[in-house]
């Protein structure tokens, strides 16, 4: 396993040095790159890490989920007006016109820093929320440039109860940033009562940020049944081309049989 990492970390970081660093030489300190242990799956539900990476492999559904990151660095971008919104609405709208039901992780600065839209998609039947740590920092280091957390138990307690607050529900599913999180991390989070929740399909669209054509294509192609996808939805110079993609990969995935649901019904 750890030389399947290894060899997947190395073609993940050329691919990613390739094609990304020169977009944004920022972004290296806002978001995370996928992690490249995803690429190779395990065939398990939930692999031996205890991150839940895939549903059952027999019904031909998938799950959409959706990040929003926030660090210290993309808010002072928005209080400086260097950003306009870290709030990709578009994205949304896609989901309700399409009725497509999903999991959106939210970071709890970016819930303070939209609090209005997080009751309102905490309110809405199609959507469940997840908690993605506070300020979005790595729990295991390296984590492609994200600044280290300093007390893991606060950055899932603080934003557990921030959502609260908003969605008048504690989340149960927690993603790391990055998806870095050692197996200490994952027993942290269980300790807590949460769900750590990974993915088994990249949609790339924190790093593909010149055309949405490679991130429609990519992620259909990678679907299977039970698939967890994963999508920003923060927008920006982040994840310019989300928007852009979902209603092609909605398409395609519907014309490959799949339906979607939220993680809690895969
Ligand atoms: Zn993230």
């Amino acid at each position: 396993m750890r030389r399947i990492f290894f060899i997947s970390f190395v073609a993940v970081s050329l691919f990613v040095s390739g094609c990304s660093r020169q977009a944004d030489t920022n972004s290296v300190q806002e978001i995370a790159k996928p992690e490249p242990k995803q690429v190779t799956q395990t065939q398990t539900e939930k692999s031996p890490s205890g991150i839940l990476e895939h549903g059952s492999r027999t019904a031909k559904v998938v799950a959409l989920t959706f990040d929003a990151d926030m660090t210290p660095k993309m808010k002072n971008d928005l209080k400086t007006g260097v950003v306009k919104s870290w709030y990709e609405k578009g994205v949304i709208d896609i989901l309700e016109k399409n009725k497509v039901p999903a999991t959106l992780f939210l970071t709890g600065m970016w819930a303070e820093l939209y609090p209005d839209v997080t009751k309102e998609l905490g309110a809405n039947p199609l959507f469940e929320i997840g908690n993605h740590s506070y300020d979005h920092g790595g729990f295991h280091m390296p984590c492609y440039g994200l600044g280290e957390v300093k007390n893991k138990k606060d950055e899932i307690d603080i934003t557990q109860r921030i959502l609260e607050d908003l969605i008048g529900y504690a989340p149960k599913y927690f993603r790391f940033p990055g998806g870095c999180g050692a197996p200490d991390d994952v027993a942290l989070v269980s300790q807590l009562g949460l769900q750590v929740v990974g993915w088994d399909d990249i949609s790339g669209d924190a790093y593909i940020r010149d055309s949405a054509e490679p991130i429609i294509t990519q992620t259909i192609k990678n679907a299977q049944n039970g698939s967890i996808i994963v999508f920003h939805m923060h927008g920006g110079r982040t994840a310019p081309q989300t928007v852009h993609a979902l209603q092609a990969i909605i398409d395609g995935l519907r014309k490959k049989g799949f339906s979607f649901v939220k993680v809690s019904e895969l």
